[in-house]
């Protein structure tokens, strides 16, 4: 576990080479724990993947850029974004010291470690448009990154997509094979199947709740202080302009029209 955030750093190791999921919130620290997965494993790290862009996940990747660094390939943008220069800042770093993966995917990507294969995947948006999950299937263990949380509940941002969540956690619930193999949560301990089942329902109610605010009419800026979530405003507030705003691209519109429509009768 690495502070300020408290977030899952993983260290995978193969018969020949060793693999740092999430390296940390610094070069500094990624450097660190660098050393750390070398002398913990006693094998060569081969390199580094990046579950996501926040500052607590990708922040230490530029420690591992003379080795191979794995991530979607959205997130070269939203590291140079200002969300993430902000949040460099914020941890005493210049933003130009952060680094993008070397190996972007867009959908998926493999690591052969010697007698261990594992696969990253991009399974759709959610916690970020970003996101991927580690898939270490010998192990029975999928890094899931912040798709799923279990130290908190999961968090709403800007760079969210709550209309696209809930299917994405389908697809981790897919890999899960009804409870045989765990997810391990960016923050927090491994979820129980039943557990990972709740948060979709829950991750589902959020998306439902922002479309009902936006056919009924509601303004953004009063969206999230009358909604109805099953977790607290805070955690979902910011991502609810933008569920809005991916709703009206998509073509959701208010409707004044009662839900019920009326049926015409044959004349
Ligand atoms: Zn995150």
């Amino acid at each position: 576990m690495a502070e300020p955030d408290s977030v899952t750093v993983a260290v995978v190791a193969g018969e020949e080479a060793a693999l740092v999921v999430d390296p940390g919130s610094t070069p500094e620290q990624g450097r660190a724990l660098r050393a750390e997965a070398e002398e913990l494993t006693g094998l060569p790290v081969r390199g580094a993947v990046a579950t996501h862009a926040h500052s607590d996940h990708a922040f230490g990747l530029a420690a591992f850029d003379d080795l191979t660094t794995w991530g979607h390939e959205g997130l070269a943008e939203a590291l140079r974004a200002e969300p993430a220069r902000t949040a460099a800042r914020r941890l005493g770093l210049d933003p130009a010291a952060l680094a993008a993966p070397n190996r972007p995917f867009a959908l998926a990507a493999g690591v052969d470690l010697g007698g261990r294969w594992v696969e990253l995947a991009h399974l759709g948006e959610g916690h970020t448009t970003s996101d991927v999950v580690v898939v270490v299937a010998d192990a029975g263990v999928v890094l899931v990154g912040d798709l799923l949380e279990s130290a908190g509940p999961p968090w709403w941002g800007e760079d969210s997509a709550p209309d696209a969540w809930p299917a994405t956690l389908d697809a981790v619930l897919g890999l899960l094979a009804g409870g045989r193999v765990r997810a391990l949560p960016g923050h927090g301990p491994a979820l129980s199947f039943s557990d990972a089942l709740l948060q979709r329902g829950q991750v589902a109610a959020v998306a439902g709740e922002i479309e009902r605010l936006l056919v009924a009419g509601t303004p953004v800026e009063q969206a999230a202080a009358q909604g109805s979530w099953p977790f607290p405003v805070e955690h979902v507030a910011a991502g609810v302009p933008t569920g809005y705003r991916r709703l009206t691209e998509r073509g959701v519109r208010p409707s004044r029209d009662l839900p019920i429509t009326p049926v015409r009768r044959p004349d």
